[in-house]
């Protein structure tokens, strides 16, 4: 019998919702733990007696939450059993929904990936149509990935531009309905759903996996196509009371004269970002500058990626677009920085690629707006987490809400 709901933290009455607890606390603790611990070392850690702990953990093996191990034999000649979570009988689903992409991948609780499936022909738009896609794609992947839907603790959704709908969920579609995405995506698949902002997820896979683990205060910026921040203050990610919060890309720090796609004319995030580069290179063939890479005829054929490999193989157009949009980025982190005071900024996404070229632009742009004393002890770095981090990112919201990873 597997009914445990990981994500349940209030505690239960009676002698069964007491009985529930300590094995979620037993599951928990075990699951941060990287070595196997004996029922004595158990019983202490979580405050139970031995022969309750004794009994739990004999239920939670044969549930296949733990296993069970000898030890070496001991001095008195007996032979102790140790216990550890099961990290490869349970798995965790990570999905990452963007306005062109769509990825879900399957992973063990030591987080190895098991299964991915990914659709790059993929839309988003907010309309019926488009969450029954992505309800079918998630029921297919799971099928595709042959993992039993018991053994799976839940599913972790970062996606673009999710606010509070009615019933106060994180969510994206159903906005004037009573009925949230998640409330949706569980009734459909039988599984428990967490859903957040995309750029907020990739924070939890920083505090978790990288970096920003085991730091305090830090701003975690993802520059891909658009412009994402993550805001951790005392290890909290920041949500807002609508779950907005950390909107950067909507932020004037210096106006530009670009249309926003929220009707405003200069946000940054028409300054910062794949889509602005794109527009960084258009206006600088119109100008009239000159790149062995790029051409004015050929404009609407290319993707911002092909301007990030030129990056890499020295283009000097493309290196002072990417060099502009840094030193911008850093002015208006310097801001940032003078108001949240963090110990580290780190830099993201898939300018990744380039981040020997943008980091120390990033860095000088920080030294005009940042307070010296302020700036001083905060440092600029790039993540190490790779790209393709999305889905990963859902898997590790997930743990961190059911308190399963440290961070
Ligand atoms: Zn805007």
């Amino acid at each position: 019998m597997r009914s445990l709901d990981l994500l349940k933290f209030e505690n239960e009455n009676g002698i069964i919702g007491r009985k529930a607890d300590n094995k979620r606390k037993i599951i928990r603790h075990l699951c941060r733990y990287k070595k196997s611990l004996t029922i004595p070392e158990i019983s202490t850690l979580i405050d139970l007696s031995i022969p309750i702990c004794t009994a739990l953990i004999r239920n939670l093996v044969k549930d296949d939450y733990l296993i069970k191990q000898a030890k070496n034999t001991s001095e008195n000649g007996r032979r102790p059993f140790a216990y550890s979570f099961n990290k490869n009988g349970f798995y965790v689903v990570g999905v990452e929904i963007l306005s062109k992409f769509i990825q879900l991948s399957v992973f063990n609780i030591g987080l190895d990936n098991i299964h991915t499936s990914i659709d790059r022909s993929f839309t988003l738009s907010n309309d019926k149509e488009c969450l029954s896609y992505i309800t079918s794609f998630i029921e297919n992947s799971l099928i595709d990935s042959n993992i039993n839907k018991k053994d799976i603790i839940g599913i972790g959704v970062g996606m673009q531009e999710v606010i509070k709908d009615s019933n106060g969920e994180l969510s994206y579609f159903f906005p004037d309905e009573a009925i949230s995405l998640k409330t949706h995506l569980e009734s459909k698949l039988n599984l428990t759903i967490i859903i957040d902002n995309d750029t907020r997820t990739i924070g939890v896979a920083e505090q978790a996996l990288g970096i920003a683990k085991g730091v305090d205060n830090s701003l975690v910026v993802k520059v891909s196509r658009t412009l994402g921040l993550s805001i951790i203050a005392d290890r909290h990610i920041i949500k807002g009371s609508y779950g907005v919060a950390g909107n950067f890309s909507h932020t004037q720090f210096e106006k530009g004269n670009r249309l926003c796609e929220c009707g405003k004319i200069g946000c940054l995030g028409t300054e910062i970002g794949g889509n602005a580069l794109l527009d960084d290179l258009k206006f600088a063939l119109e100008d009239g500058k000159d790149s062995i890479y790029f051409n004015k005829k050929n404009i609407s054929n290319y993707k911002y990626h092909d301007i990030l490999e030129a990056v890499l193989k020295g283009d000097e157009l493309s290196l002072k677009l990417i060099h502009d949009q840094g030193y911008k980025l850093g002015k208006a982190l310097g801001n940032v920085i003078n108001l949240i005071d963090p110990e580290l900024v780190l830099i993201g996404g898939e300018y990744g690629m380039v981040k020997d070229y943008f980091i120390d632009a990033v860095k000088s742009g920080i030294k005009i707006t940042g307070l010296i004393n302020t700036v001083k002890h905060c440092e600029v770095k790039a993540s190490v987490l790779g790209r393709y981090l999305g889905a990963k990112s859902g898997a590790c919201m997930l743990l961190k809400a059911c308190d399963m990873i440290d961070f």
